[in-house]
């Protein structure tokens, strides 16, 4: 088979693809030919908007996503209203900063639920249904590169990022025989509204800039090849990898 990274036909349920990363990542899978399912608590007109114009369909599910309680009704309207999907996308997160010492239950309990149970739950669900209709799915999770090192006031943050490369892995193991593949993304520094305060402190802006190799921040289009690839048949034999795309931030 010659490689492909079209999409034509395909189905991408993506969380949070209102803005950031999850709109660059959509608009990317649609430039190769897949509908979009977008998910999230905000609308997504602005992303709906670019799908359409490039001719591919798009759906909007509203769910807050800070707790399971909505994912089966969220699973279950994508496959009656979209014919259900092909790829899922794990990209809705929230970041909580303070001093580990200082750090509070709410800020470790909002942060997992978000960025870990949510996406392991609704990870589940899916996968259920592709196992129910044999049918092949791909799952990309967004990881960061807090899935590899420690970061500073993070904590929990670091932890659910942790979580979700160790889940990537799992999901690999155990789902890789049942024709699913489960890779994530580890983004590097990329310009979103989870980065402004970080661009606007100008002290942190230069430090961050020097240290990385492509000196520049990412762009949430940046996202967009490595998710297409995860997405296509060009990646069928890959599972349980963590790639990152962060301008080479790692690498130093
Ligand atoms: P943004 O803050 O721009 O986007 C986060 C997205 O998640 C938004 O669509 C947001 O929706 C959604 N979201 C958050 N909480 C919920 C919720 N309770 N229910 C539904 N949707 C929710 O951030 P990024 O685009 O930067 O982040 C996207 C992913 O990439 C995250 O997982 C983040 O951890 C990861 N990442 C980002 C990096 C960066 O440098 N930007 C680096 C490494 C990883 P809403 O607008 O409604 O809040």
């Amino acid at each position: 088979m010659p490689v492909s990274f079209d999409l034509s036909g395909r189905t991408a349920l993506i969380t949070g693809a209102n803005t950031g990363i999850g709109q660059g990542m959509a608009v990317g899978l649609a430039e190769a030919g897949a509908d979009i399912v977008a998910v999230g608590r905000s609308d997504a007109d602005e992303t709906g908007e670019k799908v359409r114009a490039l001719g591919r369909n798009f759906h909007f599910i509203k769910a807050d996503l800070s707790s399971i309680a909505p994912i089966e009704a969220v699973v279950a309207e994508a496959w009656d209203k979209a014919g259900g999907v092909d790829i899922l996308v794990n990209n809705a997160g929230i970041i909580r900063r303070a001093d580990s010492l200082d750090f509070s239950e709410e800020d470790w309990d909002a942060v997992m639920d978000t960025n870990l149970k949510v996406l392991f739950f609704l990870s589940q669900q899916v996968a259920r249904r592709w196992v129910a209709d044999s049918r092949k799915g791909k799952i990309i999770n967004i990881a960061s590169m807090l899935s590899f090192q420690g970061g500073i006031r993070v904590p929990s943050y670091t932890a659910s990022k942790s979580g979700v490369a160790g889940l990537t892995r799992l999901m690999a193991c155990e789902w890789a025989s049942k024709g699913i593949n489960a890779n994530a993304i580890a983004p590097g520094y990329i310009a979103t509204n989870n980065t402004e305060a970080l661009r606007n402190d100008e002290t942190r802006n230069r430090d961050i800039l020097a240290r990385i190799p492509a000196a520049r921040w990412g762009d949430p289009s940046d996202m967009a090849g490595a998710a297409v690839f995860l997405a296509s048949s060009a990646s069928d034999y890959m599972h349980g990898a963590i790639v990152p795309v962060d301008g080479g931030w790692l690498a130093r």
